[in-house]
C-alpha cells in the first residue's frame, strides 16, 4: 500500500503513459515500486503524484532473440529467457530474493541509477543502447552517456525509458557481484564486462564497475592497456585510475578498491588460453 495520499495516474498503453507524462511532469512513476517504496518510506521522496506503468502494454515483453528488452522486464522474466547472455540471465539471479525479482524491473533499476544498481555495470559493458520516448518523439542514449552523476540520469522530465537494445556480439559478456550475501545483499563491488578475442589477441574489451565511483563507469585504463595484445592479469591493477570508492554502511573504499583489482585478475586469469 502506498504511503501517501497523492493521486496515481494509470497508464494502459505506452501512448497513454506518454500523454500523462507529459500532463503530470510532478508525478514519479512506479513500475515495479521497490525502489519508489524504498524512498517514500524513508521520507527521502517528494510525490505529489504517481504516474503507474506497471501494466502498460508496449513496454513489457523480450525479442525472441534477446535484443530488446521491454523497460517493465522484470528480474523472474530475465533469468529464465533463454535467447538472453548468460551474464544477464546470472545477474538477474542476483537481484534481492524472489518477491523482488518477481516485481523489480529492468527499467527501475537503470532509471533509479543506484551507482550499486546490479545491472548497470553489464549495460555499459554489453554496449546497449536505451530508448527515451516522449511526446516530443523518441531517441536513443547509449549506456555509456546515459548516467551523468550521483542518481542523475539522461532522461528528461517528459520521457520514459520503453526498452533496451543489446548489440549483436562476438564475445562473451561477464557478470560478478560481490555482497555480504548471495541473495538479499546490496552490492559492494559489481563488475560487468565484455571481451572479444581472436588468436589470443584481445579485439574489443569494455570492462565496467558498480559501486566504485558515484555512476557505475568504465575502467577506460585498462581496456586501453589491453586491447591489441594479449590478456595480462596484472595489469587488473589499473583499475585504480578510474574508481573513486568512498567508505559506507556497506563497506570500507579501501575493501571496495582491492575486491575490485582482485576480481577482475581473476575474471582476466580465466581468459587466458581462451
Ligand atoms: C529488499 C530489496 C532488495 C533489493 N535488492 C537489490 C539487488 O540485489 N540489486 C539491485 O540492483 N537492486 C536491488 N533492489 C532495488 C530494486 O529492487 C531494483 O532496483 C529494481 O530493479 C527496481 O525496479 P522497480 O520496477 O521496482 O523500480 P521502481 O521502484 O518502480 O522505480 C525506480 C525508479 O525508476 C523510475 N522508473 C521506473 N521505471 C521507469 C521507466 N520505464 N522510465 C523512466 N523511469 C522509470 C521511477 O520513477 C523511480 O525513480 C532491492 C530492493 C529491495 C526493496
Amino acid at each position: 500500500m502506498l504511503a501517501s495520499n497523492a493521486p496515481v495516474y494509470t497508464a494502459k498503453t505506452l501512448a497513454q503513459a506518454l500523454q500523462l507524462r507529459a500532463d503530470h511532469p510532478e508525478a514519479v512513476l512506479l513500475a515495479g515500486g521497490t525502489d519508489v517504496m524504498v524512498f517514500l518510506e524513508a521520507d527521502r521522496l517528494e510525490a505529489p503524484a504517481f504516474l503507474n506503468l506497471w501494466g502498460c502494454e508496449g513496454l513489457h515483453g523480450i525479442s525472441e532473440d534477446g535484443r530488446k528488452i521491454g523497460a517493465l522486464c522484470t528480474w523472474a522474466e530475465l533469468k529464465e529467457h533463454p535467447a538472453l547472455p548468460m551474464a544477464l540471465r546470472a545477474c538477474a539471479r542476483t537481484v534481492g530474493a524472489a518477491q523482488i525479482q518477481a516485481r523489480g524491473t529492468v527499467g527501475g533499476n537503470i532509471a533509479n541509477a543506484s551507482p550499486a544498481g546490479d545491472s548497470l555495470p553489464l549495460w555499459l559493458a554489453a554496449d546497449a543502447r536505451f530508448t527515451l520516448q516522449s511526446l516530443r518523439g523518441r531517441r536513443e542514449v547509449a549506456a555509456s552517456d546515459f548516467f551523468l552523476g550521483y542518481r542523475k540520469t539522461a532522461l528528461a522530465a517528459d520521457e520514459i525509458l520503453v526498452d533496451i537494445q543489446l548489440p549483436v556480439q562476438k564475445g562473451e559478456l561477464y557478470y560478478k557481484k560481490v555482497g555480504t550475501r548471495l541473495a538479499q545483499a546490496i552490492s559492494k563491488v559489481v563488475l560487468g564486462a565484455y571481451v572479444h578475442q581472436e588468436g589470443g589477441v584481445v579485439r574489443e574489451l569494455r570492462v565496467a564497475l558498480g559501486a566504485v565511483a558515484p555512476v557505475p563507469l568504465r575502467c577506460r585504463a585498462l581496456e586501453e592497456a589491453l586491447v591489441g595484445g594479449p590478456v595480462r592479469p596484472e595489469l587488473a591493477a589499473l583499475v585504480h585510475q578510474d574508481i573513486r570508492p568512498i567508505d559506507d554502511v556497506r563497506s570500507s573504499a579501501h575493501y571496495r578498491a582491492k575486491v575490485a583489482e582482485n576480481i577482475l585478475r581473476t575474471w582476466l586469469g580465466s581468459l587466458r588460453g581462451c
